[in-house]
């Protein structure tokens, strides 16, 4: 990281009212969780500043909702075209502060630039409606408004791409928005905001950036200037967000963890469905939320299934993130502990291991958060391991009899996000489709959502749902207006 970068990370990482500040909340380590080094160390917004990102954000909004939003789309376009230009500094933060393979990473950056573009291109679509009136000389309208002040909070596993998720549809929209960055990964929103400033020009406030962990996220949840909260993140903090938001009847939408299940159909083509469960588990190191968690094998292929699936974990490459890899480290010490826990578990409970299980041998991996690609056979349906989000490299399979039991067990989850199925019949496609019980199916295929699609999760998986149409409209509310003229 080069140092000019490095300081001013340091020194003054908000930005607020269209300015850079330094903030006197506790500095928070970010680290490099492929050798552990500290990077910078970054302080936190105190609730002054976050109340002066809101007041910032509150003061612009009328006049940005007032402009013309095709002169908002090509706001969101612009600053696509900056971080095209500017994809390999992207690409090199969040390799370093979230351990992501280069590819995967560039992946991210371009991921964060389509969020921006397809939302930019509802500039011209965004419709309201005209109803007649009840009595004669009277006309209604439906008219799409902005919420207000949108807060965004985002996860360390795609730091980017989740911003852009947020900030574009809402800045579309006409609402401002004060972001927050995850205190493990805040480098690379830095770093997309200085480019935003440097070469954007929005008016001051319609973008705010504030750091820090929970209490400065808790800080923009209770504050009365907040209009919705927008948050992407772990389960029982949606559910704390949800909770503080009510005092305010502040509206959230929740994007939360999830347990995918993958089911493998006895007549599945495994040439399909084990690279894509492969790579399902393995991006990002197992860190997504649509992550393939657990798997259910009809019983009549499990072993095929499970040999070839072995067979092409241990192929992965393991290593240094910046190079040409499969899989990097785990996020942080606490993620490596938390899968390390999840598989003492399932061990526990009665697994075996049939690839990996641990940190890699070698003086490569002495240091850093790494976690060996693991394959789980034998797994107890009711064993920890299927039911709690692992969130890392560790694939428990579990053979089925029935897709009736595929289903049920499935559906067992409280959570409900994701669900993978691999089958050729036309009619156990669309029988699963029907009973699953999760926000997004993925049918012969490996994940990876399209930025006009919908990713919402039932159950605790959340509330709400992003991206295509209904999630921009997720950032508006409607306002009628009665037109009485004669
Ligand atoms: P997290 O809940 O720990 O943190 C998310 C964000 O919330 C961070 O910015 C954090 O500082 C902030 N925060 C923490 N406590 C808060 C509080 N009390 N009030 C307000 N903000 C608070 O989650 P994480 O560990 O960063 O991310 C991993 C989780 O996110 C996983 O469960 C994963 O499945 C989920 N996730 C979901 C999606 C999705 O689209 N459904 C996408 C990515 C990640």
């Amino acid at each position: 990281m080069q140092s000019v970068a490095a300081s001013q990370y340091q020194e003054s990482p908000q930005y607020i009212d269209g300015s850079w500040r330094s903030a006197a909340g506790p500095v928070i380590d970010v680290v490099n969780p492929s050798t552990e080094d500290r990077l910078v160390g970054v302080p936190s917004s105190t609730s002054a500043d976050v109340e002066a990102a809101l007041r910032a954000a509150r003061r612009a909004q009328r006049a940005w909702s007032a402009l013309p939003i095709m002169q908002r789309g090509d706001y969101l376009r612009s600053i696509a075209d900056v971080f095209a230009a500017n994809h390999e500094t992207l690409e090199r933060l969040i390799v370093t502060e979230v351990g992501k393979p280069a590819a995967q990473a560039a992946g991210e950056v371009a991921f964060a630039q389509a969020f921006l573009r397809y939302n930019a291109d509802w500039d011209r679509r965004l419709e309201g409606e005209i109803l007649p009136g009840d009595v004669p000389g009277e006309v209604i309208h439906l008219l799409r408004s902005p919420v207000g002040v949108v807060v965004a909070i985002c996860p360390w596993n795609y730091p980017l791409a989740v911003l852009c998720r947020k900030i574009a549809p809402a800045l579309l929209t006409g609402n401002t928005v004060v972001a927050k960055p995850s205190e493990v990964t805040p480098l690379s929103t830095i770093e997309a905001f200085r480019l935003i400033d440097a070469h954007i020009g929005l008016p001051p406030g319609v973008l705010n950036l504030v750091t820090g962990g929970a209490e400065t996220g808790r800080a923009l949840v209770r504050s009365p200037l907040t209009s919705m909260v927008s948050f992407t993140g772990h389960r029982d903090t949606g559910k704390q967000v949800m909770a503080e938001a009510a005092a305010n009847l502040t509206r959230v939408s929740l994007e939360l963890g999830g347990k995918a299940p993958a089911i493998v159909w006895k007549d599945a083509d495994l040439d399909i469905a084990v690279p894509a469960i492969v790579e399902a588990r393995h991006t990002n190191a197992g860190q997504v939320c649509t992550s393939a968690e657990r798997v259910l094998v009809h019983r009549d292929i499990v072993d095929a299934f499970t040999t070839r699936y072995v067979h092409a974990v241990r192929l992965l490459r393991v290593g240094d993130p910046m190079g040409s890899v499969d899989v990097g480290p785990l996020v942080s010490a606490a993620q490596l502990e938390k899968t390390t826990t999840a598989l003492e578990q399932a061990l526990d409970d009665g697994a075996v291991v049939a690839a990996g299980g641990g940190r890699p041998q070698g003086s490569a991996y002495a240091r850093g958060y790494w976690f060996s690609p693991t394959v789980l056979r034998d797994v107890r349906v009711d064993a920890r391991i299927m039911v709690e989000e692992t969130f890392g490299p560790v694939t428990p399979i579990v053979a089925i009899g029935s897709l009736d039991e595929a289903v049920e067990i499935s559906n067992s989850s409280r959570y409900g996000l994701s669900a993978y199925l691999f089958s050729r019949d036309y009619a156990t496609v669309m029988r699963s489709v029907n009973d699953l019980q999760f926000g997004e199916i993925y049918i012969n295929r490996t994940l990876g959502e399209s930025v006009h699609a919908h990713h919402a999760g039932m159950k605790e998986s959340g509330i709400g749902g992003e991206d295509g149409k209904w999630g921009l409209l997720r950032y508006t509310q409607i306002k009628t207006a009665y037109h009485h003229y004669g």
